[in-house]
């Protein structure tokens, strides 16, 4: 069997306490891997050698050195392509024709992207009066903030980690990765790139396990730890939080999210229905920034929720190699659970169940895969558990609006504020609302459409900081003043 190794320094290494445990396929249950899980001494040598590089020569590289070696590490990922796919869609059990589209382009992109910003970033620079009228000169430099603990979630494992990867060693960081128990192998397969490009040991290394208790603690409480930047939901990010107040390092939070979408009366229902049926159900719902509350205008709500079942049914569900198939299945069996935990909540708040609701019959051989039906529902109260809790799966509750200021109150009616999709026709409307509504991103006629070099977070519960392009800056880097008195 199979066997995924930590990457420390360089080379890949085993646990000292023998601990491994499955690497699940979810679409048919079969293990697939053996994952070593590390303990506090694997964590701990991960740093050291974060830490090593940092003031070897990763730390002393130039700019231009630096950003070449990333490209290389892109260009590695690309001729590796199918090798990275093959590996993310056994980890997750998506469709090839979306990860080949999404996942692994961007996984390679995130290192171009940011290793060309990171050549190109100017920086600031003030003359001023002094008494003594000799006058006086202020720049400001950026440096690496040091050792940077990664923390990845499972649903796009290649992507969110290198989302941070990326700009994180364009910076001149270091890091120790701790991606999610359900999908280590791509995180792993890196270390293989990153060698062939000639990035030093020490300054991309990757520990394998679970969160509390084990290398994710680990690892956020280790005090040789700069920052931490972490993907994951809010529960999470608040344990993660107080570790890191120890010590008092920064923390970047991309967390969970309850998103709405709002149809006015007057947009493209062609559109609509479109954007709407992939933000609910692209990668089986799993998606941060996917909608699970959608809010119709009364006018055209029985002909949007007929056209949004109408679509949800024509999703073909099939396994990654099945070049037909647009909706996978579910990450894990646990993930399955949660999840059908709410298609029964939904039966018991009383909800119209529009399509869905259950498990689909599948072929024998993907029998034992974690496999759900896209569904939606119409008639829940806005406080159901349903219409309020972030489930991560492919279902949306779709409910009526008259006026537009009531859309906008029950857009912004959660404790969440990661993103929100509009769709009308009336650009002064789009405008108008798009400002009110409490979000990190808000879309207007379309989803999951972002150029790389904007900002991406989430308000209030749905994250801390922004990243993406110069923004990314601020968490990476430590911005410094020189004051010279001339
Ligand atoms: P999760 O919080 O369960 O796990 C994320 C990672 O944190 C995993 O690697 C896990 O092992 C680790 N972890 C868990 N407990 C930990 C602890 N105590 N200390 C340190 N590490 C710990 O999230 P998930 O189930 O993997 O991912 C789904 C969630 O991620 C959803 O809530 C989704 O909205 C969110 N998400 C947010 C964004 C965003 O950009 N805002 C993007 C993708 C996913």
């Amino acid at each position: 069997m199979k066997e995924i190794k930590h990457f420390i320094n360089g080379e890949y290494v085993g646990s000292a306490s023998g601990k491994l445990f499955d690497n699940v396929n979810p679409v048919n249950g079969q293990v697939i891997a053996k994952i070593h899980e590390a303990g506090e001494a694997e964590v701990d040598a991960a740093v050291k050698a974060a830490r090593a590089a940092l003031k070897g020569p990763w730390g002393k590289m130039t700019v231009a050195e630096r950003t070449e070696i990333l490209h290389r590490v892109a260009d590695g990922i690309t001729a590796r392509f199918d090798e990275f796919l093959e590996a993310e869609c056994l980890d997750t059990g998506k469709p090839k024709s979306l990860a080949s589209h999404i996942d692994i382009p961007r996984g390679a992109a995130n290192f171009k992207v940011f290793a060309d910003l990171v050549k190109n970033v100017p920086t600031e620079a003030f003359e001023m009066a002094t008494p003594d009228g000799t006058g006086a000169l202020n720049y400001g430099v950026r440096r690496p903030k040091g050792v940077i603990g990664v923390i990845s979630p499972w649903n796009l494992p290649l992507l969110l980690m290198t989302w941070k990867v990326g700009p994180a060693l364009a910076c001149g960081n270091t890091v120790v990765v701790k991606p999610s128990e359900e999908t280590p192998t791509t995180t792993a397969l890196l270390g293989e790139v990153m060698n062939a490009a000639g990035v030093p040991a020490g300054v991309y290394n990757v520990v394998h396990g679970f969160g509390g208790n084990s290398a994710g603690a680990f690892l956020t409480a280790h005090p040789d730890v700069d920052a931490i930047t972490f993907t994951g939901e809010t529960g999470t990010g608040e344990t993660i939080m107080r570790a890191a107040a120890k010590g008092v390092r920064q923390v970047s939070l991309e967390l969970g999210g309850k998103n709405a979408g709002i149809v006015f009366a007057d947009c493209d229902m062609d559109k609509a229905i479109e954007g709407t049926l992939r933000s609910a159900f692209a990668n089986c719902g799993q998606v941060c920034l996917g909608t699970e509350r959608v809010y119709v205008e009364r006018p055209i709500f029985d002909e949007f929720v007929a056209r949004l079942k109408a679509g949800a049914e024509a999703l073909k569900i099939g396994e990654p190699n099945d070049p037909s198939a647009n909706f996978g299945s579910l990450v894990s069996h646990k993930h399955r659970e949660k999840v059908l935990s709410y298609y029964q909540k939904a039966k018991d708040e009383g909800a119209t169940v529009v399509t869905g609701g259950g498990v689909p019959d599948m072929p024998a051989h993907l029998a034992g895969g974690a496999w759900v039906q896209p569904t939606i529902w119409t008639g829940l109260p806005d406080d159901s558990a349903v219409v309020t809790e972030e489930i991560f799966g492919p279902c949306c509750h779709i409910r009526p609006f008259d006026t537009e200021e009531e859309a906008i109150e029950l857009a912004n009616s959660l404790p969440y504020g990661l993103a929100s999709a509009i769709w009308t026709e009336n650009s002064s409307r789009a405008h108008r609302v798009a400002g009110q509504i409490e979000a990190g991103i808000v879309w207007v006629n379309s989803w999951f459409l972002r150029d790389l070099r904007t900002a991406f977070g989430g308000s209030k519960q749905s994250g801390i900081g922004r990243e993406g392009g110069v923004h990314s800056l601020e968490f990476y880097t430590e911005l410094k003043n020189i004051c010279v008195k001339l």
